[in-house]
């Protein structure tokens, strides 16, 4: 559905864990929701039901965020059937992990973590750039990991796609900031969501200060904060939640 001059936001990946968490955080604040996913209909269904629960709006649009082609045809699909509405915030934020010793890792996984990660980043924020320098407003948040702060062995190529975001973001956000448009991360440690459902939390706990793993509402909190007009000097940045674990 279509209102003129609509402001909309797109959150990736936001039929499960922490996408979803800031879809409803987002839609909370005021956006209508673009929900993305690759393949779970049914989740994604699921969060645009949560939302028009809460009173928001929100619709989906799929796609691969590690296809080039994929990005812009969704993109420009969304853009024929809403003339007058423009994305105004971005959350990067669909994301696997493929961890293996480098040793053994096979190039298709590390070329399928940098794409889903670094790439769809570069291609689905430089899509979206244009019309929020335009509208002199954005505001892009980047979903990475305390593994791209301080590597975590079993992810070398996780670690070096969430630190090239880290890096590229920061160069970006010296690039727009005149023109009102934040770049900003968020650095999540252990959250309890499906990709970590295959961690051992009683073990892994021990080592968090706060001595538990987080939760997706508490990332989605941060992101939407960072998302508001009220985070407008805050660009750049990289905020860690991870309960105190060492970054
Ligand atoms: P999750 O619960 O496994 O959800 C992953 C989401 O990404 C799903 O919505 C999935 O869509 C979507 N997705 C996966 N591949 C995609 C693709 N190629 N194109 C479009 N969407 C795709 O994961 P999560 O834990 O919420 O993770 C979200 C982000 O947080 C990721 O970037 C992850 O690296 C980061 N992170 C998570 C943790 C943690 O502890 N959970 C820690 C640090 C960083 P479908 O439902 O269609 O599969």
């Amino acid at each position: 559905m279509s209102t003129n001059g609509c402001k909309y936001a797109l959150v990736t990946g936001a039929s499960r864990g922490i996408g979803r968490a800031t879809a409803l955080a987002l839609s909370r604040m005021g956006y209508p929701i673009i929900i993305n996913y690759l393949s779970n209909e049914e989740a994604a269904q699921e969060c645009a039901a949560l939302i028009k629960a809460q009173g928001g709006d929100a619709e989906l649009l799929q796609f691969d965020v590690s296809k080039e082609d994929a990005i812009e045809q969704a993109i420009a699909q969304w853009e024929e059937s809403h003339p007058n509405d423009w994305i105004e915030v971005l959350v990067n934020n669909a994301g696997v992990r493929k961890d293996n010793l480098m040793i053994f890792m096979p190039a298709d996984d590390w070329n399928t973590i940098i794409n889903l990660h670094l790439n769809a980043f570069f291609f689905i924020t430089r899509r979206l750039l244009k019309n929020m320098v335009s509208h002199r407003y954005g505001r892009i948040v980047n979903v990475v990991s305390l593994s791209g702060i301080k590597g975590l062995p079993g992810q070398t190529n996780y670690a070096a796609a969430k630190a090239g975001i880290i890096a590229a973001g920061k160069a970006l956000a010296q690039e727009v900031g005149k023109r009102g448009v934040t770049v900003n991360a968020v650095a999540p440690g252990y959250i309890k969501t499906d990709m970590t459902s295959d961690l051992d939390e009683t073990q892994l706990k021990a080592l968090i200060p706060v001595n538990r793993f987080g939760t997706a509402e508490e990332v989605a909190d941060v992101v939407a904060f960072l998302a508001s007009p009220k985070a407008s000097y805050i660009t750049g940045e990289v905020i860690s939640i991870n309960g105190g674990l060492y970054t």
